[in-house]
């Protein structure tokens, strides 16, 4: 089995001070410290996986070719940093216009991860910046990091690298 971060993208990988959504590649900006963050948690042994909301789409404000691009720039931008991100799951539904079972709180995509990679539940996390990342990562059986958006991790690492 193997144990694995999963992740929330705006807010925690990315600064969205300022958005409401990222959905351009020149509002992709990483927030300070993640890149370390992330080296450790690699070096560490944890796959790295991206469980995003991006409501965004269901609501008409852009596409999933925009989400897509956004996507491409963090993973060039990890990358070339030496960091791969296993995988990224978005659920891409807004509950005013359909209901899912992807969207954060619930946890539909943490689950597809399990089950694809056999992660072992009890040895993984979930990180993110908003009530609704806890939630989905209680509801998967996973340990759980809730920080402030935007703010550098890397002082919360020791805690999940030991
Ligand atoms: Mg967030
Ligand atoms: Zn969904």
């Amino acid at each position: 089995m193997q144990k694995a971060i999963f992740i929330d993208r705006d807010g925690v990988i990315n600064s969205d001070v300022g958005h409401y959504y990222i959905y351009k590649p020149e509002d992709f900006i990483l927030n300070e410290g993640i890149i370390d963050s992330l080296k450790a948690f690699k070096k560490a042994g944890f796959m790295l996986i991206v469980i995003s909301n991006q409501g965004g789409v269901d609501k008409g404000q852009y596409s999933c070719e925009d989400v897509e691009k956004v996507h491409l720039k963090m993973r060039n931008l990890l990358t070339e940093v030496g960091i791969t991100l296993d995988e990224i799951y978005y659920c891409p539904h807004h509950n005013d216009v359909q209901k899912c079972l992807c969207r954060k709180p619930l946890n539909l995509n943490i689950e597809k991860a399990i089950s694809r990679f056999d992660i072992d539940r009890t040895q993984s996390w979930m990180i993110g910046d908003s009530l609704r990342d806890i939630a989905a990562g209680e509801a998967s059986g996973l340990k759980t990091l809730k920080i402030e958006s935007n703010v550098d991790i890397r002082p919360f690492v020791d805690r999940i690298v030991k």
